[in-house]
């Protein structure tokens, strides 16, 4: 392993070790929240009361900030409301288009299709098809596009499901059968068994009562097996409707009022109003309309008009013992609701059985001509209705020939979530890493830094100390030297004056010889402060030896220069040596020197400023003389 890596694993091991305290009570909650989501989603919860008790624990344990699981939260509850409670529906509508609107959705592309997939199936149950079938379109592109194969499975289950209930067999088996094979790969049997209902059904439905009894028969076995009653005794009442389909009115009648005494028992009155309609319509093949009214009366009230496919038939059947007993007014009433129910959810084979009713009621009614026209309805339905079925059964064959391809399909699906998951934990993986490098750099650029200020600021002293008199912290004879260079060449380029005074302390040896080291070393000091109180800061001065200074003056003449030294000498030796022993005094003397057109060298100004020096201090000392 590089170098570096082992670095980073060694600095994620040590924030794991110290995060790792805080996230454990955090951890089991969401790993508990994700085992209930698991769960929750195989389809393996039957009870409404045990997914609501699941739901107000999700509540208790997803924390407010975690957005993903919130919004899970939110796509479970949006499924657990019951279209066959009458308020939950238009409450399951409210709360898929609230839900919709949270902005967090944006991020999650997955959490918001599953929620307009709600929506659109609660659009459907409240009878609004049209709708409904344009949300499973959408639905169904979106999941391909995300690549969400437990997405596409449940789009188009729910899409294949209406089509076949409206009688488009070959749409309806196409999405039934993909998603049949999506739920065995995604290993959700639960899910498997539900799809398989309705391809069963869908069988039923486009006249293959035979193999669609085999599927049902099979089902129910293996609900009765899970002890999930409730799914078996569904499949049993849809064995009943193909027998009776197939003419085995008796079988038909014997498996409905096994339905029908089940969900009595458990008191499902809505279940009980449903199978009782299913009744209904076998008594009326068999004559018995006495018993026919005693069913439909009792489902009357739980079926609602929402309940299209079957407030529908419970309205046809209605009419037919109507027309049974005469009273035909109330027959052509019934009619038209059936018609309008069947219309809602645009169910042909519905319509054209109606129309055939309504031929027999004009008929007794003598109304020969509406009695044709019904009858030709009828027939143009049917046909309808047979081109269907035999585009279907060609599709079945076709679906049934494809079906190696679909699987392959899927496989290449699964194979790429697969690598799409490889690839995002890689992702994650990089982030971290990326991160770590990132603040390891960070970490390294401030060290780096923070060194090279020090040293740079060490430099700085360092070469201040280079360039500085510790005594006086006046500049020393090595900077005023090199400064002097400077200025005399720019004097020289610009031809403009320049002068230089050197002054020395008078008899110095004798202040150290009379008052001490200490005191000769206090009145450099004082030489260095007066010179920096009188000279403008435009005349660099420096120490250049013991008790000698040397000043600079650029663009000054000698004559200025002389004033200026004047004004130096007055003032130390009218200074105010008060901090001084008794008796002490301090006089300067100087030399002055301007630049001429002659002088090609600094040391030529240096030497004319030094003579002049030496002629002042010859000539008694606390004076200035000029070259
Ligand atoms: P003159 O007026 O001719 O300049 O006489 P002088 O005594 O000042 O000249 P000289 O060159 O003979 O003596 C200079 C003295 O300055 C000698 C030395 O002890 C003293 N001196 C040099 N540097 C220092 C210093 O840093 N501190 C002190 N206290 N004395 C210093
Ligand atoms: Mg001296
Ligand atoms: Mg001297």
């Amino acid at each position: 392993m590089p170098k570096p890596f082992l670095l980073v694993k060694i600095m994620l091991f040590a924030s794991l070790l110290s995060v790792s305290s805080f996230c454990y009570a955090e951890q089991s909650n969401t790993d508990k929240a994700d085992a209930l989501f698991t769960l929750i989603n195989s389809g393996t919860v039957i009870n409404n009361q045990t997914l609501n008790t699941y739901i107000e624990r999700l509540e208790a344990i997803i924390a407010k900030d975690d957005t993903s699981r919130q919004l899970q939260l939110t796509r479970v509850r949006c499924w657990a409301f019951d279209p066959n409670e009458a308020d939950q529906l238009s409450k399951a509508l409210a709360f898929a288009q609230h839900a919709l609107t949270k902005p967090d959705l944006a991020d999650f592309p997955s959490h918001k299709l599953d929620l307009e997939l709600c929506q659109a199936w609660f659009t459907e149950q409240n009878g609004d098809v049209e709708l409904a079938l344009k949300g499973y379109n959408k639905a169904v592109n979106d999941a391909y596009a995300l690549e969400d194969l437990r997405l596409i499975a449940d789009a188009r289950s729910i899409r294949g499901y209406l089509n076949s209930y409206q009688g488009n067999f070959t749409q309806g088996l196409e999405d039934l059968i993909t998603s049949q094979s999506l739920y065995q790969s995604l290993n959700l049997p639960a899910w498997v068994k539900f799809n398989l209902y309705e391809i069963a059904t869908s069988y039923r439905r486009f006249g293959d009562q035979k193999n669609a009894i085999r599927y049902y028969k099979k089902l129910e076995h293996s609900y009765i097996t899970d002890k999930d009653f409730d799914a078996a005794i569904a499949v049993t009442v849809s064995i009943a409707i193909a027998e009776e389909e197939l003419g085995n009115l008796q079988t038909a009648k014997k498996l409905f009022e096994q339905g029908y005494l089940y969900w009595k028992a458990n008191k499902q009155e809505l279940q009980q109003a449903r199978v009782a309609v299913n009744m209904a319509g076998t008594l009326i093949k068999l004559g018995d309309f006495k018993k026919v009214n005693q069913y439909l009366n009792e489902a009357e009230p739980f079926i609602l008009p929402t309940d299209e496919a079957f407030y529908s038939f419970m309205h046809l059947f209605r009419a037919q013992t109507y027309l049974a007993n005469g009273k035909l007014i109330q027959a052509h009433e019934s009619l038209a609701l059936a018609r309008a129910a069947f219309k809602r959810v645009k169910n042909i084979r519905g319509l054209a059985e109606l129309q055939l009713v309504e031929s027999q009621i004009f008929l007794s009614q003598n109304n020969w001509q509406q009695a044709y026209r019904a009858l030709n309805e009828y027939v143009k339905q049917h046909k309808e209705l047979d081109l269907k079925r035999l585009s279907s059964y060609t599709t079945e064959m076709r679906t049934r020939f494809n079906v190696d391809q679909i699987e392959a399909e899927n496989r290449h699906l699964i194979e790429n979530q697969r690598l799409k998951e490889i690839e995002f934990a890689m992702l994650e993986q990089n982030k971290i890493q990326q991160g770590i490098i990132i603040f390891l750099g960070s970490f390294l650029i401030i060290i780096i830094s923070f060194f090279a200020y020090k040293q740079s600021q060490k430099n700085k002293l360092l070469s201040e100390l280079a360039l500085t008199d510790h005594l006086t912290q006046l500049p020393n004879r090595r900077y005023i030297y090199t400064k002097a260079q400077r200025c005399f060449e720019e004097a020289k380029k610009t031809q403009t004056p320049l002068s230089v005074i050197i002054f020395d302390a008078d008899h110095f040896k004798l202040i150290n010889d009379n008052f001490g080291h200490e005191v000769g070393d206090h009145a450099l000091v004082l030489l260095a402060d007066t010179c920096r109180e009188i000279l403008s800061s435009e005349y660099p001065t420096a120490r250049v030896g013991g008790e000698e200074f040397l000043i600079i003056l650029p663009e000054t003449d000698k004559a200025q220069a002389y004033k200026i030294a004047q004004n130096l000498i007055k003032t130390v030796c009218e200074a105010n040596f008060c901090k001084f022993p008794r008796g002490f005094a301090l006089t300067i003397s100087a030399g002055v020197a301007g630049l001429s057109t002659t002088d090609d060298k600094l040391s030529l100004l240096l030497k004319k400023a030094d003579d002049a020096l030496y002629q002042a201090k010859s000539n008694g000392r606390n004076q200035v003389k000029m070259s």
